[in-house]
């Protein structure tokens, strides 16, 4: 069965495979007839949307990925309150009986860390990985990554500035993991000393070969980048005092920036990046979002082995 769990399953071949279906996709979006072109692909097949974790973004591109391609979607967005988990069912019980209604395919989305990999021991049917607590987002590193060909017209070679909560993202966390497995580049990691990225994923970096620096100057690392990736500080993730946001991306950083880098963000964007800033073109947050829905179609059509 093909699940998607994580961002290092994903090697050079099928990351090229799912990219340029993603490309296709795109073109074919333009294009007044697509319904036509892309409705019957994935006819007669059914998602399920299982979410225990509040989403917009991935929830509901896959819902509009799995439509435009011809699925039917089934949908729960507040699992964690309105689901048998209130009750006091397992995460196990819940996806064996959800298999049992025969889905082609379960995206979930779960507040604890390996929780995709708990479903997938037990479905019968694919796992997506839609993010699991402070672990990953394997589906979001793959649009991530997709953001960076698109716009950079490559996927090495690049010195790729990351922040600023390095600790809790799974978004940061999935992407670097990523980077990784591709190589060829250099990561400038910036955030407080408290929020540095886990010592497992350095390891990891490591035995890739993949070159990386940790820092708090902001300036420097603007200045280096290709591609600056800057997400919020994961409020959620901390039992104590959660702190303030220090490294703040304002209009007075944009002269520093290299005219060809861009700005990138998973979002929701809260006070990392300045909505002044949102007008310059090399702010790719917002088309970095749009490229999540065709990337979904793409790892759908691969799920269900039509790639
Ligand atoms: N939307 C992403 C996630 O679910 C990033 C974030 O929430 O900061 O992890």
């Amino acid at each position: 069965m093909r699940h998607t769990l994580k961002a290092q399953q994903f090697d050079a071949k099928l990351i090229s495979v799912l990219f340029k279906r993603a490309d296709e996709l795109q073109a074919l979006s333009i294009d007044k007839r697509r319904h036509q072109k892309l409705g019957g692909l994935l006819q007669g097949k059914m998602m399920f949307l299982v979410f225990f974790e509040p989403s917009t973004r991935t929830r509901i591109s896959f819902a509009a990925a799995g439509q435009h391609l011809g699925m039917q979607v089934v949908s729960t967005e507040n699992a964690q309150i309105s689901s048998s988990l209130v009750k006091g069912e397992s995460l196990e019980d819940t996806i064996q009986v959800l298999s049992e209604y025969q889905p082609d395919v379960i995206v979930m989305r779960h507040f604890e860390a390996n929780a995709a990999e708990r479903a997938a021991a037990v479905s019968g049917v694919p796992i997506i990985n839609a993010g699991d607590g402070a672990g990953q987002h394997p589906t979001q590193a793959l649009l991530d990554l997709y953001t960076i060909y698109r716009e950079a017209g490559s996927m090495t070679g690049l010195n790729i500035a990351l922040g600023t909560d390095l600790l809790h993202s799974r978004a940061l966390r999935s992407l670097i993991y990523l980077l990784a497995k591709v190589g060829g580049n250099h990561l400038i990691l910036v955030s407080p000393k408290e929020l540095r990225l886990a010592s497992d994923v350095k390891t990891y970096l490591k035995k890739r070969g993949t070159t990386f620096e940790e820092t708090d100057k902001l300036e420097y690392a603007l200045k280096k980048a290709d591609v600056i990736y800057w997400n919020r500080i994961q409020k959620e993730r901390f039992t104590g005092e959660i702190p303030p946001q220090t490294f703040v991306i304002g209009p007075q950083h944009l002269p520093l920036i290299k005219p060809e880098a861009f700005i990138m963000n998973a979002l929701p964007r809260i006070d990392e990046i300045l909505t002044t800033v949102d007008k310059d073109p090399r702010a790719a947050y917002f088309r970095q979002a749009g490229n999540g829905m065709f990337i979904r179609m793409a790892l759908l059509e691969w799920t269900l082995e039509l790639l």
